[in-house]
This record gives C-alpha cells, structure tokens and sequence, in this order.
C-alpha cells in the first residue's frame, strides 16, 4: 500500500493512510487527503481560501479516477462547495457522465446535499486585490473599469512567480487498487470559467491498475495540450519504468510553443506502487508514505529541461 501526494498534500497523508489500514479503497484515501487539504485554509490554491478568478469568484476544479473500474468524475468551475473532490466523485457515482461544470456543478452538488459555504476569506481576497490594484492603473480602480478589460488581465494568470499548487493524491490499496485525485482553484486571476487540466481526466489525472497512475500541477494548458496524466500510463504499458515514463511525457512538452508555457510537474505511481515524478523545474519533489514505514518520505523529481 502506497500514498503519494504533491508538495502541499502532506496535511492530507496521515489520515489517508490511516483510511488504506483501516481497509479503506485507494479511492476513499485519495479522497480523503484532498478533503484535508480543500479544508486547509493556509492553502490559498485548493478549496477553501482557494485565491479568485478576475471577477473574484473562487473557482474550483477537482477529478478523480478509479483504476480497476477506468470510471472517472470530474467537476469545473465549481462555485461555493468546499470539497470539489467529494462532488467529483459523486459525479462519477451517481451520473451517467464524467465531468460537470459551473453552474451545473453547483446544482448537482446542492442536490446531493452538500453544505453551500463562502470560500473567499479575508485573506484571499486581499491577496487578490492587491495584485489587480498594482496592475490597474489608480485613475481606474474607483470605477472597477478593469471588468471591462477581462481579457488583457488574463496574463496576470500566467505569471510563474505566481503559480498556484493543485494537489495531487495517488494510491494503491491492499487490493491492488489504484485511484488518482486532483483538486485545485486553479491559477489566480484566470478567466472566469477558465478549466485548467485538473478536472480533465488524461491530462490532469489519470489512474489504471493495469500501469499504474500519474497526476499533474503546474499550467494546466500545457497538460491539456499534450494528455500528460495518460501519456505516462502509456508509457507505462509500452515498457518504460515509471520514472522513464514521466520523463518521457515531460520530453513531450519540447515541441510545444506556447507563448504562455511555464512550470510543470508530474507525480506518479507504477502498479506495484513505485513512485517517481518529473518537472521542468529544480528542487520539486514528492510525499509517499508506504504502509510498512511510520511516516511519509520525500522523493525528488527528475528536472527535465523542457526549455519553457
Ligand atoms: N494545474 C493547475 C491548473 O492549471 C494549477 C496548479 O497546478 O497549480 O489549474
């Protein structure tokens, strides 16, 4: 048994080893650390607290999958419900579809009852409108004028400096089970409606117990572009170990021109439950936590310059 988790997905870990002891599915861990981490309010880039989209609307995106059964959910632009992954999976458990968006999320998330809750704090939002104030000129900020011009602020949401962390769980339970989950507000200041490669299942996540499972952070476009989380599975199947495969799906993002391009980073599992990661930047890394050791390590990620 294995968890694996992003930088910030360690607050999630101890319960969600606790969930695979007590017998739990390796669904039911990776949803249960992503809660932790929705819930976490020093986390401004997942869940509650989550920083805003240009219009100051927290928006969330959140996927998971189930290996054995290759079935997914996914929700998008999901507005006022703290835990985008528990909605995910109900999508999954409960519709004949895959992924939900905006308002259509949130209505399917008030019909399975989950509590409505303002995620904007205090803090959040000042973080939010300090960076639009320094971007929009004084003369302009009275007026809020800036919300005619949505589209060129869009770029503020590119900048590296400023990249958000979804957060990745993976698992592989007593069964030989293996889920993948992603949940995120996304970038800061994106266009309001903006999905980024979380909630698309094969870009941001991806899980099959035959190969394993891998998960991504980063700019989302970039894992759209090239379905980085499937790719490694592929990869996976075609032979190469998992570490090979991530670094061959970060190879991939070479040929991509994409003016906006920044960092990237891949998490992932093999079906035997070996991790490895890659990024296109330094000193990234990984948690997992086997069961047979009393707490989680860290696992550098392979850096592969991918000249972005
Ligand atoms: N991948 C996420 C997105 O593009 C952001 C992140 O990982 O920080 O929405």
């Amino acid at each position: 048994m294995i968890i694996v988790t992003s930088e910030y997905g360690d607050v999630g870990l101890p319960a969600a080893m606790q969930d695979l002891h007590d017998g739990g599915s390796a669904l039911d861990a990776v949803e249960t650390g992503t809660r932790i981490v929705e819930s976490n309010p020093e986390d401004h880039t997942v869940g509650f607290s989550g920083l805003p989209n240009l219009l100051g609307e927290v928006e969330l995106d959140a996927s998971l999958m189930d290996g054995r059964t290759l079935r997914a959910g996914a929700v998008g632009s999901l507005r006022g419900y703290e835990h985008a992954i528990s909605v995910a999976r109900k999508v999954m458990e409960e519709l004949p579809h895959v992924l939900i968006v905006g308002e259509g999320a949130a209505r399917f998330a008030t019909e399975m009852g989950f509590e409505k809750r303002n995620l904007l704090t205090p803090e959040a939002d000042r973080i939010w409108r300090e960076r639009l104030e320094a971007e929009v000129p004084a003369e302009r900020r009275g007026e809020l004028r800036y919300r005619e011009k949505m589209r060129e602020l869009a770029r503020l949401a590119v900048d590296p400096e400023l990249a958000s962390e979804t957060v990745n769980f993976l698992a592989l339970d007593r069964h030989g089970d293996i889920a993948s989950a992603v949940s995120t507000s996304g970038w800061a200041w994106k266009y309001p409606g903006r999905l980024g490669d979380s909630p698309i299942i094969g870009a941001g996540g991806y899980a099959d117990n035959r190969y394993g499972a891998a998960a991504c952070t980063g700019r989302g476009e970039m894992a759209i572009c090239l379905g980085t989380a499937r790719s490694v599975i592929v990869y996976m199947k075609m032979g190469m170990s998992v570490e090979e495969a991530c670094v061959e799906a970060m190879n991939d993002f070479e040929a991509l021109q994409d003016p906006y391009a920044g960092g990237i980073s891949i998490r992932a599992i093999d079906r035997d439950g070996r991790p490895a990661g890659a990024s296109n930047r330094e000193d990234r890394f990984l948690w997992y936590w086997q069961d047979d050791v009393d707490g989680p390590a860290k696992l550098p990620l392979v850096y592969v310059d991918t000249g972005h």
